[in-house]
């Protein structure tokens, strides 16, 4: 009789123990399914700052984009991957990092701490850690839709593009692809009841220069003055440049024509050029200046919020 009862109690005391391993697991294993769901958040909260425009994979270098594939999780110590202080990124993991240009990116990086890793590699890229005018380089392309013109960039002496284009009554051209943009853009605001008048387009290099001469009188020019403009340094004289203006009584930047602007332009191929801030443009801002670089490229910049084309170009433009 009492070896059946200890033989129960033993056969008890195991369902027991059983029990309580059992419920140690489904502990574990609730622990494990928090644990992995925290992972997977934080997982898709570093994914979304890579696909953010700025962080975008296409920044980085191959090897990089590699092991952020292989890896995905992009914490370290509870820092961000992309926390510049830890220098967990390195310039040479930055798509365009040039080597030669070592020295520039870490003074660049002293200089604006703030800023980001491949932020101070495309900025050093396009030149804008040297005075404006002192390292000046011809263009080779100014026929392109996407040539660039800066302060340090200039198209040849005598250039005049082969295809300029009237606009309306022939007091201004554009070059033939930007004229014609520009005629479909007309049409479609005057559809939304709106209208626009061309303040200036095209530019010869003399006139690019009788401005200038106009702005040097009688001035104490400082280092890199944005307003000053150097004949050849003007992209009015690509024909890819447009200014613009309302026809009602409202400020240009306040009216409706803007705001018209602001969400059409990019859908034929125009850009506000000169809307970010000047110290990146080195130019003056100017809210009613249009660039023309083709439907493609100001779609995707309008989509990633991009406002600078040499940004736009050294991150995303294969070379
Ligand atoms: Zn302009």
């Amino acid at each position: 009789m009492s070896k059946k009862v200890s033989k129960k109690k033993t056969i008890r005391k195991g369902s027991r123990k059983l029990r309580n391993q059992k419920r140690i697991m489904g502990v574990l294993l609730v622990f494990t399914i928090v644990v992995g769901l925290v992972q997977v958040q934080a997982l898709v909260n570093d994914s979304n700052k890579i696909d953010s425009a700025t962080y975008s994979p296409l920044v980085f270098s191959e090897p990089l984009k590699q092991t952020l594939s292989v890896l995905q999780i992009a914490k370290k110590d509870g820092d961000s991957l992309f926390n510049n202080k830890n220098k967990l990124i390195e310039f040479s993991d930055i798509k365009n990092y040039d080597e030669d240009n070592l020295d520039r990116y870490l003074a660049y990086s002293e200089a604006f701490p703030e800023l980001l890793t491949a932020e101070v590699v495309w900025r050093v890229n396009i030149n804008l850690d040297v005075d404006d005018y002192t390292s000046v380089i011809t263009i080779d392309n100014p026929e392109d839709n996407l040539a660039i013109i800066n302060k340090n960039r200039a198209v040849a002496s005598g250039y005049v593009p082969s295809d300029l284009t009237d606009l309306e009554d022939g007091t201004f051209q554009l070059s033939k692809a930007a004229a014609k943009a520009y005629k479909l853009l007309l049409a479609d605001i005057k559809k939304a009841e709106l209208d626009l008048k061309v303040l200036n387009a095209y530019m010869s290099e003399q006139e690019v220069k009788l401005e200038h001469d106009e702005y040097i009188l009688d001035k104490e020019l400082s280092t890199n003055d944005y307003g000053l403009v150097k004949p050849g340094h003007s992209e009015h004289q690509l024909g890819l440049a447009v200014d613009v203006e309302n026809t009602d009584e409202a400020n240009f930047s306040e009216s409706e024509v803007y705001f018209w602007l602001k969400n059409n332009a990019h859908r034929f191929g125009f850009i506000f050029r000169y809307e970010v801030a000047s110290e990146i443009s080195h130019y003056n801002n100017e809210s009613n200046h249009l660039r023309y670089v083709g439907e493609d490229v100001a779609v995707d910049m309008y989509e990633k919020n991009i406002k600078h084309l040499e940004e736009y170009l050294d991150k995303y433009e294969n070379r």
